[in-house]
């Protein structure tokens, strides 16, 4: 330090070096620092993302468009990874997100709809199993969320599989299953979805099957027929709802749907309409269901609808739903009501004689 700073030709040469290579130096370590700082700020983000940044604090526009992005992932059985990577593969995601926070906010949500979804305070109360590889859970919600509130049921939305579990099956009064058995985890790079895995365990059969069978309500709708396997094999889940799936015609189909018993309480109110979806005809098994629907195009008639009893709990199967137009049509959003509201029936009975709050179910 003190030959540094002495005075004489050598000490101001050195002064001059010094100073330059001080300032060299520091330039360097600016330049480092410009060149560093976004991603070290990202790493940061993605770490530990600020407030504005969390699921909750999302305007909500950009927090349904991320539920609904992660949540079609989810119901295709994606890992966070995969999930990631295609979310980000997307056009439509804001485009004020950088890589490292779409990153985070997708593995946030990821997190939250892989938890079981909250229990509505409010009884009766549906939890709504919705969403596969064909059936997007965006169109499906919101439709959904209308009839169900209009029938006085609140209503909460799962999309991971594996949450089809007594602790969370049992906290509901009616089970609404929108969706297939297939799993898609691992998108190929060339675009294509790879191979599916049939997910429904016979657990989880065993928990559909003693859900209802104990007087809980179960809505089943499109091709929830499909939901252990595509063809017509025995299974409790077939038991349960008397039906399999046996095919569908092209997505957008015109036909006829006609009402065969229109003093039933899921069809009153409800007239033969015109549709536009895809067509499923499932297969009957049972001889104790009162088919309420029938499809016709051209020469072909095929089951559209039906309810049946298992054990205490009713069952009540509607074909329509491959798009959201359907959906919300007045026929569909009159019989997902009444359907609610009549499958419901043995357990608010059961209710209102004391086998839970009466009170509890005012809330
Ligand atoms: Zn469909």
């Amino acid at each position: 330090m003190g030959a540094r700073f002495s005075r004489g030709k050598k000490g101001h040469l050195g002064l001059i070096w010094g100073t330059a290579l001080r300032a060299a130096g520091l330039a360097l370590v600016l330049m480092w620092r410009v060149a560093a700082e976004p991603s070290d700020a990202a790493v940061a983000e993605a770490l530990n993302p600020p407030d504005f940044l969390t699921v909750d604090k999302l305007p909500e526009e950009q927090r349904i468009w991320l539920r609904d992005a992660v949540a079609y992932q989810l119901s295709m059985g994606r890992s966070p990874d995969v999930a990631v990577r295609e979310i980000k593969a997307l056009d439509s995601f804001p485009r004020e997100w950088s890589a490292p926070q779409l990153a985070a906010l997708v593995g946030g949500m990821y997190q939250r709809l892989t938890a079981p979804p909250q229990t509505p305070s409010r009884r009766p109360r549906a939890l709504a199993l919705i969403g596969d590889r064909y059936h997007d859970p965006a169109y499906i919600r919101p439709p959904l969320e209308d009839a169900m509130e209009r029938a006085g049921v609140a209503v909460a939305f799962l999309y991971d599989v594996r949450q089809l579990v007594p602790r969370v099956v049992f906290q509901y009064d009616l089970l609404i299953i929108l969706r297939d058995g297939m799993l898609w985890p691992d998108p190929q790079p060339d675009g294509s979805f790879g191979k599916a895995v049939f997910w429904l365990t016979e657990e989880q059969e065993m928990t559909v099957a003693s859900f209802v069978w104990g007087g809980g309500g179960f809505l089943a709708l499109h091709n929830a027929t499909a939901l252990k396997a595509l063809d017509a094999k025995e299974s409790l889940y077939l038991r349960v709802l008397g039906a399999s799936y046996a095919g569908h015609g092209p997505a957008q189909e015109s036909y006829y749907v006609r009402v065969l018993n229109g003093l039933h309480p899921v069809t009153a109110g409800v007239h033969d309409y015109f549709v536009e979806d895809e067509r499923h005809w499932p297969r009957l098994h049972v001889s104790d269901a009162l088919v309420l629907l029938e499809s016709a195009s051209g020469e072909q008639t095929s089951l559209h609808g039906f309810v049946r009893t298992f054990g205490l709990g009713r069952v009540c199967y509607l074909a329509n739903g491959h798009n959201r137009r359907v959906l919300e049509s007045d026929a569909m959003q009159r019989m997902l009501r009444n359907a609610a509201r009549w499958c419901l029936e043995p357990r608010l009975d059961a209710v209102a004689q004391g086998a839970a709050s009466a009170e509890d179910l005012r809330q």
